[in-house]
């Protein structure tokens, strides 16, 4: 069979990819090695995570019912009925990635997809031919060195999503975006949480005062974080795991706990898709490209996770894929600006990020001014009962750009949508002043931390 394009992988980069070369009349083909079509975040990552979460939340609010005025006598969480109703969810949105394959003509080939060079791409023993193909393939969760994940005691992301009861104790190795959810929803679930993070600080690739905040937040609602802290000697015990930790303090602690989440990052699928074959090069297994995502083989594009220099993200994914897709079918296109890259952390309070850190603006010399405003004082943030966290604006001294904008706080993965859309409009932080932003919102507090950036903040 020839197609135009054939894509490797149904991930939110692959199957947008796939619709949008539909949209432009290719002749397209998906290939999945799983019988469902949307990948990673759908299945095992983004949506289960994120709809657990919101069971996390409504349920916090559960534990102190009077703050909103209501009385409610023994709620009771049901874990099972949480997991299948995120089960629910994800099954409705595979069932809409295979909607849009049908509505955009695209055929959906089932089966491990391998290169073979010179455009021939086998799959079950058949041989398809394609004039580009896109290999977004994605990651699995990288495992400490000699441990392997289980679905009763050592888990990664897949087998947490599942669990039938909440764990009495759950250590979590790395406070990445993975970390720090799963500490924030089985916190809430009622499960006593240490997280454990090699580096100096939680969410490492966040600005330095939201990882402040997001520690002392936890360390507040009772999620211990230990920092600067090195793992050893994980092992299955009858009833768990054990471990041993050297702490920042110098000081070393065993710990036991029913189960351990390892959340160290994700490697990339690129080990059996045959790139021997093609003239694809890599950098520590990622997958070099160019600013219209092409590999060193001619017609053959990289997006998303297996992807070497743009973060793993699921939206990063699916706009490399459309400026992939618009440039083989010659459509106007714009590469990923890499600072205009949303970062959304669903923890409570909640991270959104866009832009440098203040510290990066400064380390690239600029002259920075900050604005930072404070939940405490926004009118819906009271009414919510969610206080956490601020926004901070990164901004150039001299010309009021807008380099960055850090918020931590109620929602704040929704508010970043305002700073990432002045950014790519290139808007000042003068034009963000005079956009009216509705009251009592969350999003005010954006407003006024682009009014702090010179002191004019109105309700601080
Ligand atoms: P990550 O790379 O973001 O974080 C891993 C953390 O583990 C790092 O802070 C690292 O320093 C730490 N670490 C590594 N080895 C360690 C060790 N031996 N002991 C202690 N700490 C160790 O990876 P992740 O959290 O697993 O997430 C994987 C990818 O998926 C990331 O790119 C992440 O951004 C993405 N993701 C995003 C979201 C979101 O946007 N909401 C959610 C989940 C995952």
């Amino acid at each position: 069979m020839a197609y135009d394009l054939v894509i490797l992988g149904s991930g939110p980069g692959g199957y947008s990819a796939a619709v949008r070369a539909g949209q432009y009349g290719l002749k397209t083909a998906i290939v999945e090695k799983s019988p469902k079509l949307g990948g990673t975040c759908l299945h095992v990552g983004c949506i289960p995570t994120k709809a657990l979460l919101h069971t996390a939340e409504v349920w916090d609010y559960f534990q102190h019912p009077e703050e909103q005025g209501v009385h409610c006598a023994d709620p009771q969480l049901d874990l099972p009925l949480a997991v299948a109703r995120k089960d629910k969810i994800v099954a409705k949105h595979a069932k809409g990635v295979e909607f849009l394959m049908k509505k955009n003509k695209v055929d959906w080939i089932q089966g491990y997809g391998t290169l073979r060079g010179g455009g021939q791409i086998e799959v079950g023993g058949k041989t398809l031919e394609a004039k580009n193909i896109i290999l977004a393939t994605g990651s699995e969760a990288r495992m400490l060195p000699g441990l392997e994940p289980d679905p009763e005691f050592i888990l990664t992301n897949v087998e947490i999503l599942s669990l039938k009861s909440v764990p009495k104790t759950l250590a979590i190795i790395g406070a990445g975006a993975v970390g720090v959810e799963f500490a924030s929803m089985f916190h809430r679930f009622g499960s006593q949480v240490t997280v454990l993070e090699m580096l100096p600080r939680a969410v490492p690739v966040e600005d330095e005062e939201v990882s402040r905040e997001l520690e002392r937040a936890f360390k507040k609602q009772g999620i211990r974080v230990e920092t600067g802290a090195r793992v050893e000697n994980v092992r299955r015990t009858e009833q768990g795991v054990e471990f041993g930790a050297m702490l920042s303090n110098g000081k070393s602690e065993s710990f036991a706990v029913e189960k351990l989440l390892v959340a160290v990052g994700r490697k990339p699928n690129v080990e059996k898709i045959g790139l021997e074959n093609t003239r694809v090069q890599t950098d520590r297994g990622f997958i070099l490209v160019d600013e219209w995502q092409q590999t060193a083989e001619p017609g053959v594009y990289a997006i998303g996770d297996v992807v070497a220099g743009t973060p793993q993200l699921a939206h990063v994914a699916a706009m490399e894929g459309l400026i992939a897709v618009a440039h083989m079918a010659g459509k106007p296109a714009r590469p990923i600006h890499k600072n205009r890259i949303p970062g959304a952390t669903y923890t409570e309070p909640g991270i959104g990020s866009v832009g440098l850190t203040e510290a990066q603006a400064r380390a690239q010399g600029f002259d920075v001014k900050v604005g930072k405003f404070s939940f405490l004082a926004n009118s819906k943030a009271s009414i919510l009962g969610r206080h956490e966290g601020f926004v901070k604006v990164v901004a150039g001294a001299k010309y009021g750009e807008i380099l960055g904008v850090h918020i931590i706080g109620p929602q704040a993965y929704e508010l970043i949508g305002e700073a990432v859309t002045a950014m790519e409009a290139e808007a000042t932080v003068d034009t963000m002043m005079a956009a009216i932003h509705a009251h009592p919102t969350l999003y005010e507090a954006l407003g006024e931390a682009f009014n702090a950036v010179y002191g004019l903040a109105i309700n601080a």
